[in-house]
């Protein structure tokens, strides 16, 4: 597996799978469009593929690969499972494995939240979590709806799709999200923020505002496929007081802040927050799939199977997930990523003081986005200039040819979002840095208009 070893110099079959892929494969694939690679290798940060090239990965299976690809403890406890004998799939049964991650699990999270809390292990997609915690406060409340924000992205089944913001059909109540790049108040910053919670307040509090109290209300602390918007913590509060006060479940979705991404172990940490429902998906699978929801115990009123699937103990993802959580614990993988974060965060300040089309760049610990404007275009009442998706997929291309893989998101598909590994080194920091660097100045000197480029949706 060691990536030193000599890398083959004809492509085998790169080509070839690639044509097999874009002829079988459904219309709806995404990543696949735009980052035409074949992996074949990988181990931390670096992918090779088959076509023998070597590409820095940041999107990280979607900001699931907390310690990046392959990492020796997750291999090490995914043999130890196959080693043992253990059955691999067990539905919903006590087997030491699972005893293990949930004890992992549960020490990891805030004591007040742990020391009354229920697990439900879900279908191993996070979008099934999601579906969980809505059936789990509908069951609790007695009531129907919903509130979620506006760019949220909760999933693609039916529920988590409604609470999100490409919904096209939802009986969910829209509130909006703190966006200082473009605030839907204009203002931005704390006092945008604020105007937000006001709303929301206004909302649940005129008998007369066409929206009855909801069965809960669903928030991601950065929103991600958003843009990587970092709620203030502040307005977490706020929303976490408007929420108790009103007997009103708060869901927190950490189904990609989670396991140290945003530079504290839960990204609710920052805030202090503690909520009734937590969902839980990707880092906590150690890159293999696993999804639960964590809750207050008062709240465990469902009856039994209100909420099952097939795949629901899956073993190698919980040893996975076990070694996972417990070597960012032991390492401080957490605030490793808070600190070089940061510093990616000033270099990134730097690049948009020299670049007119990087409207805003923002982020918290290693999760981090670069919002790509039409600089030539006239701009907002707060200075905000349009999106500009053609540019964000050149720039995409361009670190791809560059050897950095980046994923593209935002409510324009124009933001570059860098979710590399949390055992990123300073100098691969550096390196990824540089080659976005070099793809911007790349693209500066394209003609403007369309350059090309797939649309592409999470
Ligand atoms: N919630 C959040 C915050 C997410 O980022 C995602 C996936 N990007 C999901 C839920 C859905 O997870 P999955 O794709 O595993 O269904």
């Amino acid at each position: 597996m060691a990536l030193t070893e000599s890398v083959p110099t004809a492509p085998p079959g790169h080509e070839g799978i690639l044509r097999r892929q874009a002829q079988r494969e459904s219309a709806a694939r995404t990543y696949a469009r735009s980052l035409p690679i074949v992996p074949v290798r990988a181990r931390g940060l670096t992918v090779e593929g088959a076509d023998g090239r070597r590409y820095l990965d940041c999107l990280s299976g979607a900001g699931t690969l907390a310690l990046g690809h392959n990492h020796p403890v997750v291999l090490e406890a995914v043999r130890a499972v196959l080693d043992s004998g253990a059955p691999l799939h067990v539905l919903d049964l006590a087997t030491p494995v699972k005893d293990a991650f949930v004890t992992e699990l549960f020490a990891s999270l805030p004591a007040e939240l742990a020391e009354n809390a229920r697990i439900q292990f879900c279908g191993p997609a996070g979008t099934d979590a999601v579906e969980a915690a809505l059936t789990l406060v509908r069951t609790a409340t007695g009531r129907d709806g919903l509130m979620a924000f506006s760019g949220a992205y909760h999933g693609m089944t039916t529920g988590a799709l409604a609470a999100s913001g490409g919904a096209r059909h939802t009986a969910v109540t829209r509130l909006p999200y703190p966006y200082d790049y473009r605030c839907p108040f204009g203002t931005g910053g704390a006092h945008g923020a604020e105007l937000g919670a006001r709303w929301t307040e206004s909302l649940l509090d005129d008998p007369k505002s066409g929206v009855p109290d909801p069965a809960g209300l669903i928030v991601e602390p950065v929103q991600g496929e958003g843009g990587v918007l970092p709620a203030p913590d502040a307005w977490l509060r706020r929303m976490r007081e408007i929420t108790a006060a009103r007997g009103i479940p708060l869901i927190v979705d950490e189904v990609q802040t989670g396991v140290g991404r945003t530079g504290a172990f839960w990204a609710i940490e920052h805030s202090g927050i503690v909520p009734d429902v937590l969902v839980l998906s990707k880092a906590i699978g150690g890159s293999l799939p696993l999804a639960v929801i964590v809750y207050r115990a008062e709240l465990d009123i469902w009856r039994p199977g209100t909420h099952a699937g097939t795949f629901r103990g899956n073993q190698l993802a919980m040893a996975a997930g076990r070694a996972t959580l417990a070597h960012v614990r032991e390492t401080g993988l957490d605030r490793h990523a808070a600190a070089l974060g940061a510093r990616m965060l000033t270099r990134l300040r730097a690049l948009a003081a020299a670049h007119p089309c990087i409207g805003d760049v923002r982020g918290r610990g290693l999760m981090l986005g670069v919002e790509l404007v039409d600089p030539a275009a006239e701009a907002g009442p707060a200075g905000e200039l349009p999106a500009d998706p053609d540019l964000a997929a050149a720039v995409q291309r361009a670190c791809l040819d560059r050897g950095l893989i980046v994923e593209l998101g935002g409510r324009h598909q124009s933001v570059v979002r860098l979710l590399p590994p949390l055992t990123l080194t300073d100098e691969q920091a550096e390196a990824i840095l540089d080659r976005l660097a070099d793809a911007l100045e790349h693209v500066r000197t394209l003609p403007p208009g369309p350059r090309g480029g797939t649309p592409h949706t999470p």
